[in-house]
């Protein structure tokens, strides 16, 4: 029998956690963290805190269900914090145990480790190519599908069990016409699909949405379509956006270099995320730089102020975070930003109500400023409904577990579901964290 233990993300947008049990043995997908339930507590000090305090503050998954279970891989499905940003603190529950995962997710989790205060993580890492078939013990494999998302390498984790293959779907999206070549593997679920798919958990952030997400080739489009003409004749230009999104990173760079601007990133997360894209051929920074230092950033800035129109400055603080970049310039620290500067927005608001209040607070400091805001040349990484729709259609799953959301959200699956055929408690099931579900 197949058990699924629902253990984070099934309450919430944020710190995903799911474990596979069968025969006895566990395969284990993401280690997610909760970052707004960390950013409340502005004296917390997230990489010296222990599992247990930070479980109390909600902020990574409660793991006590399969703590004692024979766990025989951990898999990450792609390398977004809310996914990976809790296996510092949660594979030491699980010692020696390896993980799996495509290069620049593995890559970019060892940084995560390193990071680690409190614990010592002796798991072996192991980087995993699309395709490849991973042996975990005598019953269970894993594999890595191919699919599109907001960040490079993204995958769709599925198990195979002697009862049929469980597809793990969060998060993704179908993006046909990426920029840079990432494709969803259609021909890979087609097959599975036939092969027979016994459970499928998917993402449902956005399935509310009656629609199919567009393609990253819109972001692009948005953003050249005010860099390139608009653009050209103004002052200081700032964009931001996720570090993470390399795909949107590669976009500005080729917009500045349009421009004849040269693109500056500053901020940390977008030095650490780049570098390892670059490390992998993922991106390409000619033209532009990376200021790491706080020195070289205060140099540089200096010198950005006195011509503006030569730079695009790349920064961190799009949801207005404290400490980041753009929130300390609205702060009046690091530039003179001001009347002359536009700020575009590559990024849309993250719907949590600590964002939002950030991100007013960032809005209206700038604006005080007298700063020319464009926001929202951004689309979304996740799947609207249609898309839920495609991959149900491609897979047909006996059973499905919707993941990844609010209640409200794991409700419009299920809705989406029973127009699919299927039936809440018969075969779609909607679980909390904490709870396990046992497919018949
Ligand atoms: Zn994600």
């Amino acid at each position: 029998m197949i058990k699924i233990y629902t253990l984070g993300g099934y309450e919430e947008v944020g710190k995903n956690m799911t474990a596979v049990e069968y025969d006895g043995e566990v395969v284990i997908v993401d280690m997610g963290i909760r970052l707004d339930r960390v950013l409340i507590h502005e004296d917390v000090e997230f990489q010296k805190m222990s599992s247990k305090e930070l479980r109390k503050l909600g902020a990574i998954p409660d793991d006590r269900p399969i703590r004692d279970k024979k766990v025989v891989a951990i898999a990450l499905s792609h390398v977004h914090l809310d996914h990976i940003g809790a296996i510092g603190k949660l594979a030491p529950h699980y010692p020696d145990v390896p993980i799996y995962g495509t290069p620049y997710t593995i890559r970019l989790a060892k940084s995560e480790i390193k990071g680690e205060e409190y614990f010592e993580v002796t798991n072996p890492l192991y980087e995993t190519n699309y395709g490849e078939i991973v042996q975990v013990s005598e019953n269970l494999a894993i594999e890595f599908v191919q699919i599109t998302h907001s960040i490079p390498q993204s995958s769709i984790v599925v198990i195979h069990t002697p009862e049929g293959a469980v597809v793990y779907a969060c998060d993704y999206k179908f993006d046909n016409n990426h920029p840079y070549g990432e494709r969803p593997d259609y021909k890979r679920l087609k097959e599975l699909g036939k092969e027979g798919v016994k459970v499928l958990i998917p993402e449902s952030t956005r399935v509310a949405e009656e629609t199919k997400t567009p393609s990253e080739a819109v972001a692009k489009m948005l953003l050249e379509d005010f860099f390139l003409y608009e653009g050209m004749e103004a002052d200081g230009l700032i964009a931001t956006t996720f570090a993470s999104h390399i795909a949107r990173l590669q976009e500005l760079i080729e917009i500045a270099n349009k421009m004849g601007r040269q693109a500056i990133f500053i901020g940390r997360s977008l030095a650490k995320y780049t570098g390892i894209a670059k490390q992998l051929g993922l991106i390409k920074m000619k033209g532009s730089r990376v200021l790491r230092s706080p020195n070289a950033v205060s140099k540089v800035l200096k010198e950005v102020s006195q011509a503006r129109e030569n730079y695009l400055l790349i920064v961190t603080g799009h949801q207005g975070e404290p400490g980041a970049i753009l929130t300390r310039m609205a702060n009046g620290e690091l530039y003179d930003i001001g009347k002359r500067d536009t700020v575009v927005f590559s990024a849309g608001v993250i719907p949590n109500p600590l964002n939002i209040a950030q991100r007013y607070a960032l809005e209206t400091k700038l604006r005080m400023r007298g700063v020319r805001m464009i926001k929202n040349l951004h689309v979304s990484g996740h799947a609207s409904r249609e898309d839920h729709r495609y991959l149900i259609r491609m897979l047909n799953p006996e059973y499905i577990v919707p993941a990844h959301g609010e209640f409200r959200m794991l409700t419009h699956y299920a809705e989406l579901a029973e127009e699919e055929g299927y039936m809440i408690s018969r075969d779609v099931f909607i679980s909390r964290n904490g709870h396990v579900v046992e497919i018949p």
